[in-house]
């Protein structure tokens, strides 16, 4: 049991964690719930208390946990382990690091979740054995992550990335963040989920009406999977728009930063993979400069789940060493 290390994937509803050993495999799991409308301390506590529940459930002594490795939502100083800003957390100059050391005594890691999902697809998933790679998580908002010459790529200030923040039309709708035309307003779940009100107000048939009239809140992505096989009209025409604008994104980020891989996931992907994948790549010769495109492969993620676990061990490695 000797060098174990406890991995984390702090989210706006729940907690996971995992022990993980020196062949990044995991041993045991735990899941809670966030619960932020409990306040800050309320939280850390809570984290603390997964992270004692993992260690008892695997029967850890203290000595055998040799570093935590995290990823959560917001703006995350990697190196100082300070929660700057997070969106769905009460967290806002969270010195989250100092006081996980303070209770374990050994190192804690922390990164942004979609930056450290990216991470884990690097090392141990789809993007494995590339240096070039670009990842984008599509669920209800878009998240995405950019490895460079095998690092990591933060921005300056620990915000860089906002791959879903792309303005792919000036003019385009309303994005969450307040601007217009980004990406995650045309290809995300919410997008989606507009896009098939709209239709339905304009008396489109299609078999998601009395989802979409009885709940608020975004598709849920089995949902969308079922109508999409069904072969309901209004789904697959939503679900062409948002690959079409989701291929010019990606067709962008290839003309920047040339990659060698761009892999796909979230919610969106995995209900849909060989749907998404085929219209992304039937699409996406307008936006990608062929010669830079015949170099680059356009594959599914493949951790799911996992993917921010897996990531925080890769944190812990990339950072500590071991
Ligand atoms: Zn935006």
């Amino acid at each position: 049991m000797a060098n174990s290390f406890i991995c984390l994937d702090i989210g706006g509803s729940k907690i996971l964690g995992a022990v993980m050993n020196e062949n990044n495999e995991i041993l045991c799991r735990v899941k809670r719930k966030t619960k932020p409308e409990l306040g800050r301390e309320a939280v850390d506590d809570r984290i603390k208390k997964v992270i004692h529940e993992l260690m008892s459930t695997y029967g850890m002594d203290k000595k055998d946990l040799k570093a935590i490795g995290v990823g959560a939502p917001g703006v995350i100083d990697t190196r100082s382990g300070r929660i700057h800003f997070a969106p769905n957390l009460p967290w806002k100059d969270h010195d989250i690091g100092r006081i996980m050391e303070e209770e374990f005594q050994v190192p804690f890691v922390v990164g942004n979740d979609v930056n450290v999902g990216v991470l884990g697809e690097w090392k141990y998933g789809a993007a494995k054995g590339y240096s070039h790679v670009i990842g984008i998580f599509v669920g209800t908002g878009i998240g995405g992550g950019i490895i460079i010459d095998g690092k990591l790529f933060t921005g300056s200030g620990f915000s860089g990335a906002e791959i879903g923040h792309m303005i792919i039309n000036t003019e385009g709708p309303l994005c969450n963040c307040g601007q217009r035309g980004c990406l995650e307003a045309y290809s995300s779940k919410i997008a989606i989920t507009r896009e098939l009100r709209a239709g339905i107000d304009m008396n489109i048939p299609t078999v998601l009406e009395d989802i979409l009239t009885e709940k608020v809140g975004v598709i849920k992505s089995s949902d969308l999977k079922k109508a999409v096989h069904l072969g309901d009209q209004l789904a697959v025409s939503t679900l062409q728009r948002a690959a079409y604008y989701l291929a010019a994104g990606v067709g962008n980020l290839i003309n920047i930063f040339n990659p060698q891989i761009v892999i796909l996931g979230g919610g969106v992907v995995e209900a849909l993979e060989e749907e998404v994948l085929t219209l992304v790549k039937s699409y996406i010769n307008r936006f990608a400069w062929p010669d830079m495109l015949s170099q680059t492969r356009i594959k599914a993620a493949r951790l799911r789940d996992d993917a921010v676990l897996y990531g925080a061990r890769a944190l812990i490695t990339e950072t500590l060493g071991y």
